[in-house]
């Protein structure tokens, strides 16, 4: 479909899910678990799983840094679940130590929003940026996002048990962020989107 050649970061987590996605797809995907593994890949995805784990692993295994210049450089990067609290800038309800680790999406997220009423839902969101039908998503012990900067777009948003409405999809520039998980769903829209992103701006 594409030229382009995506990394899954694959240290914990549903990376498996995503990489056999990309490939239905038919792009290129590679696991990334070492620095030099980024070198060569026009896009990134950070999957869902557990984000202190994540971050933890990150910091041994020395991604930390590269990741942050990866997201500083501007390249295509998406974040499910703990992906996208991993990639933004503030976090709240999270445990000591950095889940907000990689930073570059100018958001505030709740690291267990929806954990804190009921560990896992389904729900049908409508997405006006992948068209009909509506999306349908998973959360596991999911975060939310509940505040977003300058130059954020909400893609999705759902009203919660107590009425409020909470981001659980958004994009910034070349940065996506979902709160549920496409990759354990068989939608490709998700993921067709991301390699979209990905091509354009590897046009540029
Ligand atoms: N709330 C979890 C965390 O803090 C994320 C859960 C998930 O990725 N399914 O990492």
């Amino acid at each position: 479909m594409s030229g382009v050649t995506i990394g899954v970061l694959a240290l914990q987590g549903a990376f498996a899910e995503h990489m056999k996605m990309l490939r239905q797809l038919g792009v290129t995907a590679r696991e990334v678990r070492k620095p030099e593994e980024l070198d060569g890949l026009d896009g990134l995805i950070i999957p869902g799983g557990e984000s202190t784990s994540m971050a933890l692993i990150a910091e041994r295994w020395g991604l930390v840094q590269p990741l942050k210049a990866w997201v500083g450089a501007g390249k295509p990067t998406w974040g499910t679940c703990a992906g996208m609290i991993l990639l933004s800038d503030r976090a709240t309800g999270q445990k000591q130590g950095g889940q907000s680790l990689i930073g570059g999406l100018d958001v505030t997220v709740n690291r267990n929003y929806f954990g804190r009423q009921i560990d896992s839902f389904e729900a049908d969101l409508t997405v006006p940026a992948l068209g009909a039908p509506p999306v349908h998503a998973v959360f596991i012990r999911a975060p939310a996002i509940t505040g977003t900067g300058a130059g954020v777009e909400v893609l999705a948003d759902l009203t919660d048990n107590a009425g409020q409405t909470v981001a659980v999809a958004v994009q910034s520039g070349p940065i996506l962020a979902t709160a549920f998980h496409p990759e354990l769903t068989d939608d490709l829209r998700w993921h067709a989107l991301f390699v979209r992103m990905v091509t354009e701006s590897d046009a540029d």
